[in-house]
């Protein structure tokens, strides 16, 4: 089976591996805060939080912007559960933003639409959560201005999209939010095995992710309550977890990271090689800018033809293609059905799902691989 996505591993990479076990070294060690530093200054931000997985990050995140109990947060639908998942955590509540059906991001214009009703309700969320769906990211100046307005907080949900750029500035740079995060799970764009992490230019929001992703634990003097009993003191201040990353997955980050921008050169070959030869199909292709990260190739089958997506996805996955779709809505999740939500609450990203298939994209994806879904696409479609 030809995988829709997968990590791309060199000797390097192994090497790297290899002197954190043999260091003194497994986690907790110089390799962390050197892989934070990497990323951070990639996607010119101050601050960077790595953790064991973007799920974990999106957790802290909220955690850090205070929200708890009562609270609302917004996400988009089109999107892995983790998004909105990372509110439960924290005793919130969770909505829906529909999304816009070119690029599949949060609609800047469904989010006044529905800000203009909740300020209407009192029901204002404290957090929204944007998507960089497939890499690309959403209007973040719109949004901004719009959660301005409010005084909401914003936290990107940029898994897909390390190396990407908005407004000619890296994503990550939190130019229009208060923190972003990124997952380093294989599919994405550089991988750390499980991995994420959360950068921000708030001291403050920094200091608490840190500080959480490892029980809440400090060791600096000037926060503790009490009087050290000693050298080996410390003092848990407050609620924390361990979610932290070890040596080992942030040397193999940032052997990554120096891969960064040839991953991205050979995502966007593969993206405009289908793009080419996929052009006289009867679908649509998806709809990047060329600041994007190219983390998916999302094509659209035709509305109107009832069963028409399952039909070409079982064609492909049974000639060996793994294919994908991304997402089902995260509001028709049977754990989410069971708060209420039911068809009809996002009907773009409802009718988006019910089109879509993610083709096989990856950096290596060999081109007679490419070929071949390619032929296979073409077939399935004229058969
Ligand atoms: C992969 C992904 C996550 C979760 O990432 P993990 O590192 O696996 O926890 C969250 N949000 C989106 C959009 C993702 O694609």
């Amino acid at each position: 089976m030809i995988p829709y996505g997968r990590q791309s591993i060199t000797d390097e990479d192994i090497a790297a591996i290899v002197d954190v076990l043999k260091s003194d070294f497994l986690t907790q060690g110089p390799a962390i805060p050197a892989f934070e530093k990497a990323v951070a200054a990639r996607v010119e931000a101050k601050y960077s939080t790595a953790v064991n997985s973007a799920t974990s990050a999106l957790h802290l995140a909220l955690s850090a912007l205070d929200v708890g109990q009562g609270d609302m947060v917004w996400t988009s639908p089109n999107t892995f559960v983790a998004s909105a998942n990372c509110a439960i955590y924290c005793g919130a509540n969770v909505d829906f933003v529909d999304i816009d059906s070119e690029t599949f991001n949060m609609s800047p214009i469904a989010l006044e639409k529905k800000l203009e009703a909740a300020a209407a309700s009192n029901s204002l969320p404290k957090v929204i959560i944007p998507v960089h769906m497939c890499g690309q990211s959403p209007d973040m100046k719109e949004i901004n201005t719009l959660a301005q307005r409010y005084d909401i907080k914003i936290v990107e949900d940029a898994s897909h999209a390390i190396g990407a750029e908005f407004n000619n500035q890296p994503v990550g740079s939190c130019q229009f939010s208060d923190i972003t995060v990124f997952s380093f799970h294989p599919v994405k764009i550089i991988t750390t095995g499980e991995g994420g992490l959360a950068t921000t230019n708030d001291p403050n929001l920094a200091q608490k992710m840190q500080r959480r992703r490892s029980h809440g634990i400090t060791r600096d003097p000037a926060l503790m309550e009490n009087e050290s009993h000693g050298p080996w003191y410390y003092e848990q201040i407050e609620l924390g977890w361990n979610y932290r990353m070890t040596d080992i997955q942030a040397a193999l980050g940032l052997s990554q990271l120096s891969r960064l921008d040839e991953f991205l050169y050979k995502r966007r070959e593969i993206f405009s090689r289908y793009d080419a030869a996929l052009s006289h199909l009867p679908l649509k292709r998806p709809k990047q800018n060329s600041q994007s990260a190219w983390h998916l190739y999302v094509i659209q089958l035709d509305n109107n033809i009832r069963h028409e997506r399952r039909r070409v996805f079982e064609y492909l996955r049974d000639k060996g293609i793994g294919v994908q779709t991304h997402y089902i809505p995260v509001h028709l999740q049977p754990f989410y059905q069971k708060m209420g939500f039911s068809y009809g609450h996002c009907p773009i990203a409802e009718n988006v799902y019910q089109r879509s298939i993610s083709l096989p994209m990856h950096p290596y994806l060999p081109q007679a691989d490419q070929d071949y879904v390619i032929q296979t696409l073409t077939s399935a479609l004229h058969d």
